[in-house]
């Protein structure tokens, strides 16, 4: 039985960093990276605040050599139905990128393997509590001192280890991919808000689109936007962004959860610590999932080098907070469908989740025209 002194289970941004940055401390880490089956990932698009944690974590190179697509900003109809936009001209970043999620997943665990760790191409089973640590069940087991659930939006370790994510919504992703053509009339990331949530489409690095539904559980079973009929009938909804699809055929719809959620009581426990989606999963309006889970990645690490999991709790807790401010602010601003079922659930002070008690409130949108780049709005940044 391999002995570890931390398993992280789950190969995702958050897992891969914090493997990667305790195995730089000399720690003897094990990383359980289950290859993953979706193909492409969904969460593809990187704000500009990426690009100096991708330096910190010393994977910048690796990331250049991915070719990513740049992002020159957001554009959108939110709060309106006139299209704005936010260009990332000004970032002190940079540019953000659209990046193959695939590809760019690998790239951090063969960094984390570079600095020392050792990779698991496999499954976590189940963990549970032994004297003195933790014992890991998958198809290569490990007794370990300290476990890292950083198994995504499922927080399939934390559960075991007795935490429960308290869910803030139920949204969920209706994705389609198809071909992009030149003739596109924005070229960037676009959000567009409807009665029933908002649709999203960014290209992708291969020569493809993006074009997705948001929306919730209930109200995507109700229009059958599993289907392609039922995605196309909501599609016609929109006024931007059916001009993506229109007269291509794209692949089948693909139904993801989108639901965020927040670990109670806490983010740690003895022993274990949860880091990213597992932690904390936030609403992908805000395109800041990866990025926040990478910072997450640098916290968590710190806490299991120094032992101070307090510290990290409060500083996910506060991160959470100011999630849930921007959040209403954002969904705040459009007002167009008062009476949506979508909307109303996300009007400050009301909540639909199981037990959060923040008040739900509204987000915003960004995007980049292909032809100016420029306005006053954008899907905001981290
Ligand atoms: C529809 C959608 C669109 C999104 N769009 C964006 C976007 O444009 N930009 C952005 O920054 N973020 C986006 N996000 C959010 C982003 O994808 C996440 O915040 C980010 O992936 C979190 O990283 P993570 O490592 O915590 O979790 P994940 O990336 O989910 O990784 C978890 C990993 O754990 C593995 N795993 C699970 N269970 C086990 C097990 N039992 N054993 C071993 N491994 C296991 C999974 O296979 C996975 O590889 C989006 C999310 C959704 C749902």
């Amino acid at each position: 039985m391999k002995h570890l002194d931390v398993a992280v289970l789950g190969g995702g941004p958050a897992g891969s960093a914090t493997a990667l940055l305790l195995a730089r401390r000399g720690a003897d880490v094990g990383l359980y990276a289950a290859p993953g089956h979706e193909r492409p990932r969904l969460g593809e698009s990187l704000p500009p605040a990426v690009n100096p944690v991708l330096h910190e974590l010393g994977v910048a190179a690796g990331f250049a050599a991915l070719g990513a697509l740049p992002s020159y900003g957001t554009s959108g109809a939110w709060g309106t139905g006139e299209v704005s936009s936010q260009s990332f001209l000004f970032s002190p970043h940079g540019t953000g990128w659209h990046v193959d999620r695939t590809r760019f997943d690998e790239m951090l665990t063969t960094a984390a393997a570079r600095a020392g760790a050792t990779v698991f191409p496999s499954r976590v089973r189940r963990v549970h509590r032994i004297v003195g640590g933790f014992a890991v069940d998958a198809a290569i087991p490990a007794h370990a001192d300290a476990v890292v659930d950083a198994t995504g939006r499922a927080a399939r370790i934390s559960r075991e280890l007795g935490a429960r994510p308290a869910r803030h919504d139920r949204l969920v992703c209706a994705a389609r991919i198809v071909p992009r053509r030149g003739d596109e009339p924005f070229c960037d990331t676009f959000v567009e808000a409807v009665a029933d949530g908002w649709w999203y489409s960014a290209p992708l690095p291969d020569g493809h689109r993006i074009v997705a539904c948001f929306t919730d559980a209930p109200i995507a079973a109700r229009a059958g936007l599993a289907t392609p009929a039922g995605w196309l009938a909501a599609l016609a909804a929109t006024t931007h962004v059916r001009q993506f699809v229109r007269g291509r055929a794209g692949s089948p719809v693909r139904v993801v959860t989108a639901a965020g959620h927040r670990l109670r009581p806490g983010a740690a426990g003895p022993g274990w610590l949860a880091v990213g989606d597992a932690a904390f999963a936030t609403d992908p309006l805000s395109s800041g999932g990866v990025t926040s889970a990478l910072r997450m990645a640098t916290a968590a690490a710190d806490a299991l080098t120094a032992g101070d999991r307090a510290h990290y709790v409060a500083l996910v807790d506060g991160m959470a907070a100011d999630y849930f401010a921007r959040y209403s602010e954002i969904y705040g601003w459009e007002r167009r469908f008062p009476g949506s079922e979508f909307w109303r659930a996300r009007l400050p002070g009301v909540t639909n989740s199981t037990t959060s008690p923040e008040p739900r409130r509204p987000p915003a949108a960004s995007r980049r025209s292909c032809s100016s780049g420029t306005g006053p709005r954008s899907r905001p940044e981290s």
